[in-house]
């Protein structure tokens, strides 16, 4: 009996299960660098003007720890549900490259400050809990930028501005199963960093830096196959095309009966392709040791329940609240929570309003106003699109509960609040836009409808059903546009019904 299993049909996903974990790179939110005291506020400064003995790599500088910076990854791990040593320690990590001139990197091996932690969001397969191994503190590398020299020849330039910047690295078990919830795990990781207001995590300001390890085995086998590292995804897109591509390139390899090799790729947005970086990865000795400039680091639980007690709601706890205790979808939870200006709005309209229904807040702020604030760069003082302030929100969205304003004119009274900042009885005081949904003031208009339009009331008694569209927009024109349209609907059809009108008289 042959040990090799027969060639089966169906697509590489039926036959391939892919397993990524990731590694993400994020810049720490802090004033100054990782062991100087030199500026973080780089961005846009000429080149070399952040810098000091210590970040330029100068024999004999001494490092000194930055405190917000170990905070910052604490308050990570305890975000993740991570355990945190009481003491942990740094390490040098020793390599040779033009950015790191001093030929090690301060680092943390051994003992991570925190490690076994999880995150969990939803994809649309359902919600997944992917393990995060550990999130260790280190020091950013001065960056190199390759270019032309004066005569054409290929010169490469180094930037220490970024050297010694804080950074954090956070590792996860390999637990990701496809290219979208490798995408989903980055955007949550992303949310929860800037949440808890460690990282601004712009990925495409390189804030972020997510790495793929993927690798692919056959369905119902346990051992893991050979990984590659893809790298250069600068977009949450990017990677999940760059896994879903990887994860076909390696399928359409084991197929063809090639080998995979342990390697480093890039990815190649333009060509929308992972290309080789380097080959034949042999696991690297980086001879870490003690680093011996500085101190262990102790933690004790006073500092920890400090920096827990900082801790504001978390995404995924905010968005069971608003499903539990709310009422909202899943859905718009989901959608409320991933946009921070979302959820500010929501957050002040509901205190402005707090008998409001929540399922007409999370519409407003969703639909109508969203759209306001894609188109609108402007920010008020309460960080709401243009002129916007939560009373008046608040005023817009009671009124149409209370059915005094369509939900069409509500629209523009809210386009025209957001740009001029009036008040929304004004607006729609102005505009003549209060809904009539008095009944004795409908049931007049519908019935001078109905009086002067025979014929449609006839079709309608003949069974053609678009009749009665044609008398509810008799009677909108008629009150120019201010009867509550769900009213008109109803009083027409039980005046129709009972009879009414001139055909039955
Ligand atoms: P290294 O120390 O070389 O970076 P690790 O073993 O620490 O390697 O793993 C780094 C990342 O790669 C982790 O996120 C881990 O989950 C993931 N990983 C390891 N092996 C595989 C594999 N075969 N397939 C997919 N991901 C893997
Ligand atoms: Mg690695
Ligand atoms: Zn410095």
């Amino acid at each position: 009996m042959s040990t090799q299993a027969p060639a089966r049909p169906g697509s590489a996903t039926e036959r391939f299960e892919l397993v990524v974990g990731i590694e993400v790179h994020c810049q720490l939110r802090t004033a100054s660098k990782m062991f100087c005291g030199c500026s973080t506020d780089y961005d846009g400064a000429p080149p070399n003007t952040h810098t000091c003995p210590v970040c330029l790599g100068l024999p004999g500088a001494l490092p000194t720890i930055n405190r917000r910076a170990v905070e910052h990854v604490l308050a990570t791990g305890l975000a993740i549900g991570a355990s945190v040593p009481s003491a942990t320690r740094w390490d040098r990590k020793n390599y040779f490259y033009p950015d790191l001139p001093k030929g090690y990197q301060i680092s943390q091996f051994e003992l991570p400050l925190a490690s076994a932690g999880h995150l969990t969001f939803d994809t649309s397969d359902g919600p997944l809990t992917v393990r995060i191994r550990r999130a260790h503190l280190e020091e950013d590398t001065a960056k190199l930028i390759h270019a032309a020299g004066p005569t054409g020849e290929r010169i490469s330039l180094i930037d220490f501005n970024r050297s010694g910047a804080p950074l954090m690295e956070i590792v996860t078990e390999p637990d990701v199963r496809s290219a979208e919830a490798a995408r989903r795990y980055a955007e949550e990781l992303q949310l929860l960093l800037r949440a808890i207001g460690v990282s601004d995590a712009d990925m495409e300001r390189g804030q972020m830096r997510v790495e793929a390890n993927v690798s692919i085995r056959p369905r119902g086998t346990e051992a893991l196959g050979t990984r590659v590292e893809v790298k250069n995804m600068n977009s949450f897109r990017a990677v999940e095309r760059a896994v879903a591509h990887e994860a076909k390139r390696q399928a359409a390899a084991l197929d063809a009966g090639e080998p995979l090799s342990q390697e480093t790729r890039g990815w190649d947005d333009a060509r929308r392709a992972t290309y080789v970086m380097r080959s034949k990865e042999e696991s690297h000795d980086y001879r870490y040791f003690p680093e011996p400039d500085l101190p262990p680091l102790r933690t004790d639980s006073a500092w920890l329940a400090d920096i827990r007690g900082r801790l504001p709601e978390l995404p995924a706890a905010r968005r069971a609240r608003y499903r539990d205790a709310l009422g909202l979808s899943a859905y718009d939870a989901a959608v409320i929570v991933a946009d921070p200006t979302m959820t500010a709005a929501f957050e002040a309209v509901r205190a402005a309003g707090p008998d409001l229904p929540a399922k007409e807040l999370a519409n407003l702020v969703t639909g109508e106003y969203a759209r306001l604030a894609r188109e609108t760069a402007d920010r008020g003082p309460e960080g709401l699109v243009g002129r916007a302030t939560p009373a008046a929100l608040a005023d817009l969205l009671t009124r149409v509960v209370a059915g005094s304003l369509s939900r069409t004119n509500a629209r523009e009274v809210l386009a025209d609040h957001v740009r001029t900042g009036e008040p929304i009885g004004a607006i729609v005081e102005r505009e003549g836009l209060s809904q009539i949904s008095d009944a004795g003031a409908l049931g007049a208009a519908v019935d001078a409808v109905l009086a002067a339009n025979a014929a449609a009331v006839a079709d309608h008694r003949a069974g053609k059903a678009q009749a009665i569209g044609f008398l509810v927009g008799q009677v909108m024109k008629a009150t120019r546009g201010q009867a509550n349209a769900a009213m008109v609907q109803s009083a027409l059809r039980a005046r129709l019904d009972a009879g009414g009108g001139p055909a039955g008289a």
